[in-house]
């Protein structure tokens, strides 16, 4: 008899997800199946969820980036990994391991990448097909529900500060301080980074306060956010790191750069911004983009979470509730991260037999 699952599932854009039972999926070779514990809810899934972007996903398909969980079970030629391991799979699924950008340690950058709850069912799931070589090892000191929004929004800011090349004792704007940026701010405090929080909610403004945040701005009520951060630091930030869902917070954080300094986009709502050419060239000023992180990244942004540095701000939910969260998501009013809670009261392992690949499971491209 094959094992099931309860799944969220996307069967069209801009639907609710639909919680169904779902066979198990079984591991291929050199994949692992993870027993989802914690799944962290990001805004890309949102995104997928409205099919917002020019590269869109194929419904029907389970979204999800951030799953933390144990190791279930191990495809054939699997030898890094073993049953029990604490693992987390993240939006890198998994690259071609030999075009150029692999090979350069940019693997993120790899054309033939798929990408979790994407291009592949994610883990919005009880479980979760992950390759070997591209899951994060969640330290032994990291609780589940810590773990799994380090595995993109832990990750992708902990790079994207990195990409703004900001050094210890210089100041960075951390644009949007959902679930990415009040993980940037303290990345950034742990660098020895000083930090300006720009959102438009004062509940977010006061956590970023909270966690280390040294001036905040709120670019709703303040009539010139750019200005603001320009005066206060006499000639503005070294660097500026944008995870806000809004258009304009792109343009202005350009406003908001110092001479010379560097803005990495992170954030990704659809549509494009203007970029004033003339202070480009003249201030020198760099904009790039920048994707999630590599396998190191990811290493190095579990480690120092599990030193106790990150404090992840999270409000738990069952997989239930996830139409509920995209709705707060679209309003704005979340505070950190939802984690789902995908453990049920007294969890059964429920593996899969071994009678071959699933049949019925949505499977993406
Ligand atoms: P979130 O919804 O948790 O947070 C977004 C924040 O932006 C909220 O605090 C909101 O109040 C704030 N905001 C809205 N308008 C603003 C404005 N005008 N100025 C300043 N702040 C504003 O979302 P999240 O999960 O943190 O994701 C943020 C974005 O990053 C999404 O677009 C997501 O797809 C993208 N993302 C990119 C990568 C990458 O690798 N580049 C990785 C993960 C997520
Ligand atoms: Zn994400
Ligand atoms: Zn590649």
């Amino acid at each position: 008899m094959t094992a099931h699952m309860r799944a969220a599932v996307l069967r069209e854009f801009g639907r609710p997800l639909a919680i169904e039972e779902l066979p198990v999926p079984v591991p291929g070779h050199g994949q692992v199946l993870i027993r989802v514990v914690a799944s962290g809810v990001c805004h890309t899934d949102l995104h997928a969820v409205n099919g917002d972007w020019p590269v869109k996903p194929t419904p029907p398909f389970i979204p999800g980036h951030e799953g933390a969980g144990v190791v279930a079970a191990l495809g054939p030629g699997v030898t890094n990994l073993a049953e029990g391991d604490r693992v987390g799979v993240p939006w890198l699924h998994r690259a071609c391991g030999h075009c150029e950008f692999c090979i350069s340690g940019r693997e993120t950058l790899c054309l033939a990448q798929l990408n979790t709850g994407y291009s592949v069912n994610g883990a919005f799931a009880e479980y979760v097909l992950a390759d070997a070589g591209y899951v994060g090892r969640i330290p032994d000191a990291l609780d589940f529900a810590d773990a799994a929004p380090v595995l993109c929004a832990g990750v992708t800011t902990y790079k994207g500060i990195k990409e703004t090349e900001v050094r210890p004792g210089q100041w960075l704007v951390v644009s949007g301080v959902g679930g990415l940026g009040h993980l940037a701010i303290q990345y950034a405090r742990y660098m020895g980074v000083h930090v300006v929080a720009v959102d438009v909610e004062d509940k977010h403004l006061a956590l970023a306060r909270d966690l280390g945040a040294e001036l905040t701005v709120n670019a709703r009520t303040e009539p010139d956010a750019a200005g603001a951060v320009q005066r206060a630091l006499g000639g503005g930030a070294h660097g500026v790191l944008v995870t806000a869902v809004a258009r304009s917070a792109f343009h202005q954080a350009i406003g908001m750069l110092r001479r010379g300094g560097t803005c990495a986009l992170v954030g990704l709502p659809p549509g494009g911004f203007d970029l004033p050419i003339f202070d480009v060239v003249l201030k020198r000023l760099t904009v790039r983009g920048s994707i999630v992180g590599t396998r190191l990244d990811l290493h190095e942004a579990l480690a120092i979470a599990s030193e106790g540095k990150i404090r992840v701000a999270y409000e738990r939910q069952p997989l239930s509730a996830i139409n509920e969260v995209f709705e707060r998501m679209k309003a704005g009013t979340l505070i950190g991260r939802v984690v789902l809670d995908l453990q049920k009261p007294a969890p059964a392992p429920r593996l899969p037999d071994a009678s071959g690949r699933a049949a019925g499971v949505p499977a993406g491209v």
